[in-house]
This record gives structure tokens, C-alpha cells and sequence, in this order.
């Protein structure tokens, strides 16, 4: 099987699109992912996989906490910004929660601490244990086949009834 059948195929499986946010040295940094899940209710735990090659894997490990920002289908452009997808680097005016840069008008906003941490390939698992969450009404920005979409023109394109 080679790599891109294998993306192809993970491709099929929409999500919707967080950004991971972090701080370390006073600096936050932040980075797009759809690799999320909810993994335990007790303890309350999410599962975040970062690529090795990602400087967010090195914050990470270094603050032993991140956040989580689920975002609306309004954001798209903020998730194209944190995934090095525009050219010109923006000054981003980041809320604060327990001390952790999340991204303002997303849907959810989670504070996490790590509570472990596994390398996978040429990924590692970061479970976070949930401290504190944050919602707000909206639609979420979905991803699917690799490409940005809403639920709404996933629903419209496959004739789905609801
Ligand atoms: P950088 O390259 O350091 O940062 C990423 C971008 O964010 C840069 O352009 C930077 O300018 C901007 N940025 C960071 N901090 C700030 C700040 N404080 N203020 C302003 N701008 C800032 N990769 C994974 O490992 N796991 C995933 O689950 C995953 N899912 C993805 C889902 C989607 C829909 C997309 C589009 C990409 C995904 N990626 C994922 C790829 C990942 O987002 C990119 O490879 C990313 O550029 C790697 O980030 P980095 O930590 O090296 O951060």
C-alpha cells in the first residue's frame, strides 16, 4: 500500500478542525490538527497525535500543557494561518484561559494537562486531561478529503436527509 492510498482513505473520514495552542517562554504558539478525540469521561481526557517534525511537539513536551480550540465555520482562515497555509505571519489576539492561549469565537476552548504521552510512528499521542472548557453555539469548520468543507455542504452533496 503506499502512502498516498493510505492518506486518501484517512481522508474519507470527515472531522472537524481544532488548533492546538500551547505557551512557552511567555510565547504562545499555536498549530491546525483534526487529529482530536474524546477518549475517557472518568477521567475527563482527549487524545491530540502530533507529527514529530512539528515545533509544536517540542513546546509541548516542554510545558506539559496545551489547549484545545474547536473551531466554527468561520474560521477557516485561522486554521489555514496555524497550518503555515498563508504567506504573511499575523499579530493573533489570543484569549486566556488557566493560563493557556486559546483561540477567540471557536466553538470549545479546552485547558488541558498532559497526562501522557505516547510516540507512534512519526507521531506521538498526547492524552490531556480536561481542566476547565469553555462552548459557545455555532457550526463547526469541517475537513474531508483533504480539502475545508461545512457540514451543511456535506449534508447538501450527499442528499442527506435530516
Ligand atoms: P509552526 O510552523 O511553528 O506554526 C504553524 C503556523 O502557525 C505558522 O505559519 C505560524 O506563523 C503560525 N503561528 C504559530 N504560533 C503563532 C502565534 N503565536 N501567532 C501567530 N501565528 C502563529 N499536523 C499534525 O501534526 N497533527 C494533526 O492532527 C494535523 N492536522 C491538520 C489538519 C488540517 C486541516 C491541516 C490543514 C493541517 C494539519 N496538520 C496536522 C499539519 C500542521 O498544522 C502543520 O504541519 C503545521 O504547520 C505544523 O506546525 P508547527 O508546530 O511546526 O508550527
Amino acid at each position: 500500500m503506499d502512502d498516498r492510498m493510505f492518506r486518501n482513505a484517512m481522508g474519507k473520514f470527515a472531522t472537524g478542525v481544532t488548533i492546538i495552542t500551547t505557551e512557552v517562554d511567555k510565547q504562545p504558539h499555536g498549530m491546525t490538527a483534526n487529529a482530536f478525540m474524546s477518549v475517557s469521561l472518568c477521567p475527563k481526557l482527549v487524545l491530540i497525535s502530533i507529527g514529530e517534525k512539528a515545533r509544536m511537539n517540542q513546546y509541548i513536551k516542554r510545558s506539559g500543557k496545551f489547549a484545545v480550540s474547536i473551531l466554527s465555520d468561520s474560521q477557516k482562515e485561522m486554521s489555514m494561518l496555524f497550518a503555515g497555509q498563508l504567506k504573511d505571519r499575523r499579530n493573533i489576539q489570543f484569549k486566556w484561559m488557566n493560563d493557556l492561549p486559546v483561540i477567540e469565537n471557536a466553538l470549545v476552548n479546552l485547558t488541558c494537562n498532559v497526562y501522557a504521552s505516547y510516540v507512534a510512528g512519526d507521531h506521538t499521542l498526547y492524552l490531556g486531561e480536561v481542566i476547565d472548557l469553555y462552548t459557545k453555539e455555532g457550526k463547526p469548520l469541517s475537513f474531508y478529503e483533504g480539502k475545508y468543507t461545512t457540514v451543511d455542504h456535506l449534508l447538501k452533496n450527499e442528499g442527506v436527509r435530516v
